[in-house]
């Protein structure tokens, strides 16, 4: 694939997806997309975005095949296509304690340290030590965590074109039982919420510590809960998701997105801020 897509000349802006393999294959890819100005998107595990029913137009690299993952001492060094979830399970076997937040998170180490994915009282910034990227030269370089550079949801990758490559965790010796406790309360709070029921992408929302309320509450109190559009519907078990009951179209989840940002901006006066990613081609 890789070999073909070097030599094709873009006389038209085609979908074409890769799996790149290592760090040198995607800066490969994302050369050939700056030569022919084909817009390239970086998928990592796809779980926080609503890809458009047109689909996307270019270059989908995709990274998940960039796993692997080591412990230098305390550090865990995690390469971008990992399962975050993996991460835990590797550092808790090593009894390393710092990640166990992210246990039976949905995602990949890049998508996590690009949103800077957060629950149960952690985020990724806690314990990133490093990240190692290509830059927009498409060339390797190391980012020192600088802790100014993050927050709520809010990493320096959102800013700039960067191809995260792996990162660097900084933990803790901790004691396994209560790691392992903790994590198992993690995943059975998501199961008993019903994260796994059906098909979403998590959070629509950011929660807003101004509004008063977890933006899910909000949704709630203005029942909402249940408002279906076609095969979306907003998940009766919880306001701040959207899950397919079936048959949705990207158009539906949109259309109900925007069907509860209104009603809040009107009923409520908020503004809410999406957290999931529109991708794609949308009318
Ligand atoms: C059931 C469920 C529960 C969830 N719960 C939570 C939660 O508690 N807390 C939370 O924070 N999130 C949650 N999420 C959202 C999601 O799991 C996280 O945002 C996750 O970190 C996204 O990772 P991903 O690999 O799937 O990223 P993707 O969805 O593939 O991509 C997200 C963004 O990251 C970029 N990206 C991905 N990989 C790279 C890379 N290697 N280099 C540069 N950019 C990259 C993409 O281009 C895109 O802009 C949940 C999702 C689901 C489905």
């Amino acid at each position: 694939m890789l070999a073909s897509l070097e030599t094709v000349r873009f006389r038209f802006v085609v979908p074409v997806a890769v799996a790149a393999a290592n760090a040198e294959e995607a800066a490969r890819v994302l050369r050939v997309c700056a030569r022919e100005s084909v817009p390239a998107f970086l998928l990592g595990g796809g779980t926080n975005i609503l890809v458009s029913d047109l689909g996307i137009r270019g270059v989908v690299v995709d990274m998940s095949r960039l796993t692997g993952i080591q412990a230098e001492g305390s550090i865990v060094v995690a390469q971008s296509g990992t399962p975050v979830s993996d991460v835990a399970e590797f550092a808790l076997a090593r009894g390393l304690s710092g990640m166990e937040f992210a246990c039976s998170l949905p995602g990949s180490v890049g998508g996590a340290v690009w949103m800077n994915a957060r629950c149960y009282g952690a985020e990724v910034s806690d314990v990133l030590q490093y990240v190692d990227y290509l830059g927009p030269d498409l060339e390797p370089h190391r980012y020192a965590m600088e802790r100014g550079d993050w927050g709520y949801k809010r990493s320096p990758f959102q800013d700039a074109r960067r191809v995260i490559l792996a990162a660097g965790l900084s933990l803790a010796p901790g004691e396994r039982a209560g790691m392992q406790a903790r994590m198992l309360s993690h995943r059975s709070d998501r199961e008993r919420k019903g994260h796994f029921l059906h098909p979403c992408a998590g959070s629509i929302f950011k929660n807003n510590r101004a509004f008063g309320a977890p933006t899910g509450q909000l949704i709630e109190s203005l029942g909402l809960k249940g408002t279906r559009i076609g095969g979306a519907q907003v998940a009766p078990f919880h306001g701040n998701i959207v899950i397919n009951i079936g048959d949705a179209r990207a158009s539906d989840v949109r259309a109900l997105i925007e069907l509860v940002e209104k009603e809040v901006r009107m009923r409520l006066g908020l503004e809410l801020e999406r957290e999931v990613i529109l991708v794609g081609d949308w009318e």
